[in-house]
């Protein structure tokens, strides 16, 4: 594994960047990739983001036309976030195997440190910490627009500084983030408290769905193209309401089952105290965190159910 001193110097002796979020950018990926191309730029280099699928409306304020992938011969290629090559789509085929060389800056215990150079820090909350710290590590001036990207990535992973994963390290970087002027209280309102009426409409199927098992220790809801049209809400919308399955008194394990199509489902994992859901996705060639992880079948929603509850010792 290489260090963030490392990780900054290989970044400050090259000069033409290809950034890569994983798909459905977050927060956490979309900041960290814009910030860190921002830092880059301030040195002079060439920096570009290309994105596996589009960014959301909620994310748009930190996003620029100009950072956008256009005519121009990458030579390293930075993946962010990225918690293993499958989730840069057909980007790590065009771009990321192409690339004279490669970089993974990232926080998911499951990642295999698939590039050349591997910055990986499960203990981070976010990879907007570790960008923070190889981007501090480079010199670069904290300029608000880029501090204002490092806080989204890591307001986002942390669900606002309330999640486990939240450290006095998250603090101690927010903190010089807070310095650089940036305007938090609109940040948090826009990430956690700001809601399309769509979204709003598409609770009203989620918690109508909410199924409990074990005892109450499991909570899952899903969401289908049904429950879509009704609302007027799109897919990455659901991602709102990931939270409120592990929200419920008693519960440990809530799971988000997005029905992608007949046989994709998307699900996502997340615990309260003690179930580690990567493990759990890791079983069905998933991933992510112990907190938060995340698995995609290829099969109908009834069957990748019964999987995932086939073993409760695994969930509860
Ligand atoms: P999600 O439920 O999609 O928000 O994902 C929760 C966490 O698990 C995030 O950190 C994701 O990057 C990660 N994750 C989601 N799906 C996968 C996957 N198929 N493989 C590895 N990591 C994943
Ligand atoms: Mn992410
Ligand atoms: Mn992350």
């Amino acid at each position: 594994m290489n260090t963030i001193a490392h990780t900054a110097s290989y970044l400050a002796n090259h000069d033409n960047f290809i950034i890569i979020p994983h798909r459905s950018p977050d927060g956490d990926c979309l900041g960290s990739s814009s910030a860190l191309l921002l830092a880059l730029r301030s040195l002079g280099k060439n920096a570009r983001i290309a994105l596996p699928t589009p960014a959301t409306q909620r994310l748009s304020f930190i996003w620029d036309e100009s950072y956008e992938w256009g005519d121009f011969e990458p030579e390293v290629a930075v993946a962010v976030d990225v918690a293993d090559t499958y989730m840069m789509l057909g980007l790590y085929d065009e771009i990321f195997a192409k690339a004279k060389s490669t970089v993974c800056i990232d926080h998911h215990a499951t990642n295999p440190a698939f590039a050349d150079v591997n910055c990986i820090d499960a203990t981070a909350a976010a990879a907007g910490e570790i960008v923070s710290e190889v981007i501090e590590a480079m010199g670069v001036t904290l300029t608000r627009d880029i501090a204002e990207r490092l806080y989204v990535a890591i307001a986002d992973d942390t669900g606002g500084f309330q999640y486990s994963n939240t450290t006095d390290r998250t603090h101690r970087i927010a903190s010089k983030l807070f310095k650089s002027g940036i305007d938090s209280a609109g940040i948090m309102k826009a990430l956690f408290a700001t809601h399309t009426k769509a979204e709003l409409e598409l609770l009203k199927f989620v918690t109508a769905r909410m199924e409990y098992h074990f005892g109450g220790k499991v909570c899952l809801s899903w969401v289908d193209s049904e429950a879509l049209s009704a609302s007027g809400a799109e897919m990455p919308n659901a991602d709102a309401w990931i939270g409120l399955t592990r929200s419920g008194e008693g519960v440990e394990v809530g799971l988000m089952f997005k029905l992608i199509s007949d046989e994709e489902i998307r699900v996502s994992l997340r615990s309260n105290n003690y179930v580690d859901v990567s493990a759990v996705a890791k079983k069905f060639g998933g991933g992510g965190h112990v907190r938060a992880a995340g698995v995609t079948f290829s099969e109908s929603f009834e069957s990748a159910k019964a999987k995932l509850l086939a073993e409760p010792e695994k969930l509860v």
